[in-house]
């Protein structure tokens, strides 16, 4: 008689669990996850990446059809929005997507699915509704939700999340966003563009702290211009309801305090493991602030239960959820022992322009003490940009000593798309001369990705040294307009 109940449990039905669950019952292991939530898909699906890219694509075609002068076409006198038609629209993208994401679905590949809290009693059995299951292998995918900062008065006072926040009855009329991550930026602005007045604080001295400060910058800039006002180097000194409205105190970067107003407060001040409840104090798991502590192969000190995914607070994006539930799959069940390499990690904040990065920016590069030099191509100087009357931003390439790329951040039209040739180019060890050769359709924003590379292969081409050579041999006469 097996020894275990399954081959592999699985907590958490998100990004990282499905990963592992699919991969694992197709491989023919007896797989059980689970699920707390009543549905299968986790924070991407429910309250994140999907409701909120859904929403940003309606914020933005408003925002279009305002700007409707601006390309040569009558004005629109649009009326307001009625979020509850943008919410209908939300939850019907999920509701398609949710069936991929189903119990049928995954039963059908081979995993059993059960819903409810689990905690662990051993090292390889949990508790679920009352019954025990045991596992020869765990994976902890339960996630991660909004931190909520020890702010006065935040007990007392209504705010919202991003879980709240796709559901509400109606398009508030002023919204103060307390951080100045990703979440609240992209937030930010699709809420501006739909008619809320947003004003966001932030305790840095750049929106998206991972992110250089020029190109955190010029993001800002552009959000100002629409109309968002930032208060950065501040701190929210407590918050208190007013009925309709919310206070919200802070201590500006000139140490001034400041009472502002707004109908809702959104806290969007960073995110926190999912742990509590899962018993892991009881089989000792170790933990640091971040989350769940693994090694390379995402193992954590107890070597048979892997963590994959928000919940041990590295990368917290869903495409780093499903390689890290690869990596686990790998070591877990085909027994190849895999470690998680972030080296080519690439990213996107989804604002307009989008800001997508990969590999190492100035700010990670100088940390870690490594030469690198900047070249850069602005937008405005692409034709398809230009076309598109979407022309700000721009792409900023890092070469290390050796001339080899190390990291590429886009602030531009579509940049989240552009970024991928960058994957290929970086982790298929591509030569930059390859790609600075090969020829890309015009007119295309993709063009940026080669003329960058025109910009650093230039200097070199058109060299005193070269053009001294041709005119020794071919007896070139140099300048015809002076
Ligand atoms: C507003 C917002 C926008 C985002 N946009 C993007 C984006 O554009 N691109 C991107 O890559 N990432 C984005 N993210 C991040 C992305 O959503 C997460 O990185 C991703 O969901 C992490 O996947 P996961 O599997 O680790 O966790 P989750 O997807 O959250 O899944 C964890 C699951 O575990 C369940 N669970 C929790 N506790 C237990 C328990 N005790 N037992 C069983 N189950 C449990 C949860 O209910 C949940 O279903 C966004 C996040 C937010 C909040």
């Amino acid at each position: 008689m097996a020894k275990y109940d399954y081959d592999i449990g699985i907590l958490g039905g998100g990004a990282a669990g499905l990963t592992v669950s699919s991969g694992a019952a197709q491989f023919g292991a007896k797989t059980l996850l689970i699920e707390k939530e009543k549905e299968l898909g986790g924070d991407c699906l429910h309250f994140g990446c999907v409701p909120s890219k859904t929403f940003i694509r309606t914020a933005n075609v408003y925002h279009i059809i305002k700007s409707a002068e601006k390309y040569g076409l009558p004005r629109v006198d649009l009326k307001p929005v009625d979020y509850r038609e943008v919410a209908k629209r939300i939850r019907a993208v999920i509701g398609v997507i949710q069936e991929y994401d189903s119990k049928e679905r995954f039963c059908k590949l081979g995993a059993r699915v059960e819903f409810g809290n689990a905690s662990f009693i051993d090292e390889h059995t949990v508790r679920l509704n009352g019954k025990k299951y045991s596992a020869k292998s765990w994976v902890i995918a339960t996630g991660s939700s909004p931190a909520i900062p020890p702010i006065e008065g935040i007990n007392k006072t209504s705010y919202i999340t991003n879980k709240e926040i796709f559901s509400l009855s109606n398009l508030p009329k002023s919204m103060i966003a307390i951080g100045g991550g990703p979440i609240s930026s992209e937030l930010a602005q699709a809420f501006n563009r739909l008619g809320t007045k947003v004003t966001v604080i932030e305790l840095g001295d750049q929106i998206l702290g991972v992110e250089d400060k020029d190109m955190a910058d010029s993001l800002m800039n552009i959000l100002i211009s629409e109309g968002i006002t930032f208060y950065l180097g501040s701190s929210v000194l407590g918050v208190r309801d007013l009925g309709n409205e919310k206070e919200v105190v802070i201590k500006n970067s000139r140490g001034d305090t400041l009472s502002l107003r707004a109908e809702i407060i959104l806290v969007a001040a960073g995110r926190q493991a999912n742990l509590k409840g899962l018993g892991i104090e009881d089989i000792s798991l170790e933990c640091d602030k971040k989350g769940l502590k693994v090694d390379g192969r995402l193992r954590t000190n107890h070597k048979h239960i892997f963590a994959a995914g928000d919940v041990t607070g590295a990368y917290q994006f869903t495409h780093a959820a499903g390689y890290e539930g690869g990596i686990v799959l790998s070591n877990a069940i085909l027994h190849l022992p895999r470690e998680v390499d972030y080296t080519n990690f690439p990213w996107c904040t989804y604002t307009d322009p989008e800001l997508a990065s990969i590999g190492m920016n100035e700010k990670r590069a100088a940390a870690a003490g490594i030469q690198y030099s900047v070249w850069t191509e602005e937008f405005k100087a692409n034709d398809r940009s230009l076309a598109e009357g979407a022309e700000a931003g721009k792409i900023k390439l890092l070469l290390n000593e050796n001339e080899k790329p190390i990291g590429i951040q886009i602030l531009g039209p579509r940049a989240g798309e552009l970024v991928s040739e960058w994957v290929a180019i970086m982790n298929g060890k591509v030569k930059l001369s390859t790609i600075a050769s090969a020829v890309h359709p015009y007119p295309t924003l993709g063009e940026i990705n080669k003329k960058v590379l025109g910009n650093f292969f230039s200097g070199k081409i058109f060299s005193e040294k070269v053009k001294k050579a041709l005119k020794f041999f071919f007896n070139l006469k140099g300048r015809a307009c002076m």
